[in-house]
C-alpha cells in the first residue's frame, strides 16, 4: 500500500492563505509589516534562499528590505545589524547563515532583539524555547510540528528519534517534541547502535545532510518519517531518506522536495506576522 505522503506543499499553501489574511487584517488596522533580510556571505544557496524569502514577503504583502553586502568585517556586520535592530519600521530581522568564516555568529545574532528575532536563533530566543515560554521559534522545527498537527498525528507519549543535533533543526525539534509530550532521543555522528535506535521510533526526524542515508533498515513498520535534508545530486534535489526504499515500510513520509521546505518559509512568515502584531499591541487570530 505504501506510506501516506505528508504533503508539505499543500499544507503550506493552506497556511499561506491564513498568513495572507492576517497580513490584510493587520494592514486594515494600520500595521504595515516589514522584514529585513541580510546576507553577508557569498554562498550561492544563501542567495537563492534570501530571494525566496523576499518573494514570499512580496506575495503576502509584507515589505521586504534586502541587504546584500559581502566582504564586511565583524564590526561592520555588527553595526549593520544594530542599525536594522534600531529601525522602528522593521518588525523582523533575518541574518542569513552561514556568516563568512571568522565572523562570530553568536555576537551578531545577539544584536537582534528577541521581539525581532524571527529566525528564533539567538541565545534569548533559544532560552524561551528551552523553558517553553512564548517567543519566536526556529522555523524548520515549527514547520514540522505544524505539519504533524495538520495530519493529526498524535505526539503524546510517542517515541521520537531525531537524527542530527544542529542548533537549526535537531536540537530545537527535540525540545518542541518534548514540550508536545513526546519522548524524544537525539542521535548523531558519534552515536553507537544508531540504526537500532532509529528503528525504535514512532516518529523519525532526519536532519543530517547525508543524501539518502536512511533506508528501510532504520525504519519501524508504520513509523512517521520526516525528511529535512536537502542535497543536490546530479542537479536533482534529494533528501536524507531513501524515499523509494522507505515508502512501503513507513506509515507517513515527507517527500523531498515538497515536504518540510515549503513549511519552513511559511513558518518564517508566521513569525514575522506574530512579531509585528505583538509589537503593535494587537491581538489577532495567531
Ligand atoms: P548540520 O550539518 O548542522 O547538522 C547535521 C547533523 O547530522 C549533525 O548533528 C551531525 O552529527 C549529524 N550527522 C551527520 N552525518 C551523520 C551520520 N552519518 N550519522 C549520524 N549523524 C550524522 O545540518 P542542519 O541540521 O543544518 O541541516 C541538515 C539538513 O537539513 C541539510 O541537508 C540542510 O540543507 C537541510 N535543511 C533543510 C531545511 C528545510 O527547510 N527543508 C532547513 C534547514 C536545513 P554531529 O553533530 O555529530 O556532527
Amino acid at each position: 500500500m505504501g506510506a501516506i505522503i505528508l504533503n508539505g506543499k499543500e499544507v503550506a499553501s493552506q497556511w499561506e492563505k491564513k498568513n495572507s489574511l492576517r497580513v490584510q487584517n493587520l494592514k486594515a488596522k494600520g500595521v504595515n509589516i516589514c522584514l529585513a533580510v541580510a546576507r553577508f556571505n557569498d554562498d550561492e544557496a544563501s542567495k537563492v534562499y534570501v530571494r525566496k524569502k523576499v518573494a514570499m514577503c512580496e506575495k503576502l504583502g509584507i515589505k521586504p528590505i534586502l541587504i546584500e553586502e559581502e566582504g564586511l568585517d565583524q564590526e561592520k556586520i555588527e553595526n549593520r545589524v544594530s542599525s536594522l535592530n534600531k529601525d522602528k519600521e522593521i518588525n523582523g530581522i533575518i541574518v542569513q547563515l552561514p556568516l563568512p568564516k571568522g565572523i562570530d555568529k553568536e555576537r551578531v545574532l545577539s544584536l537582534v532583539s528577541p521581539e525581532k528575532d524571527v529566525d528564533g536563533l539567538n541565545v534569548f530566543s533559544c532560552g524561551l524555547l528551552y523553558k517553553n515560554m512564548p517567543g519566536l521559534r526556529p522555523c524548520t522545527p515549527s514547520g514540522i510540528i505544524h505539519l504533524l498537527k495538520e495530519y493529526k498525528i498524535d505526539l503524546v507519549g510517542k517515541r521520537a528519534v531525531i537524527l542530527g543535533r544542529s542548533q537549526l533543526v535537531g536540537l530545537p525539534i527535540f525540545l518542541m517534541l518534548l514540550h508536545e509530550n513526546a519522548t524524544p532521543t537525539i542521535v548523531h555522528s558519534k552515536t553507537k547502535d544508531l540504526k537500532n535506535i532509529c528503528k525504535e521510533a514512532d516518529i523519525l526526524i532526519v536532519a543530517t545532510g547525508r543524501a539518502k542515508m536512511v533506508n528501510r533498515e532504520y525504519v519501524k513498520e508504520g513509523a512517521v518519517v520526516v525528511d529535512v535534508g536537502i542535497s543536490r545530486i546530479e542537479g536533482k534535489i534529494v533528501g536524507d531518506v531513501d524515499f523509494e526504499d522507505v515508502f512501503d515500510v513507513a506509515g507517513y513520509l515527507t517527500p523531498v522536495p515538497g515536504g518540510v521546505g515549503p513549511l519552513t518559509i511559511m513558518s518564517l512568515m508566521e513569525n514575522v506576522i506574530n512579531a509585528a502584531s505583538i509589537q503593535a499591541g494587537i491581538k489577532d487570530d495567531a
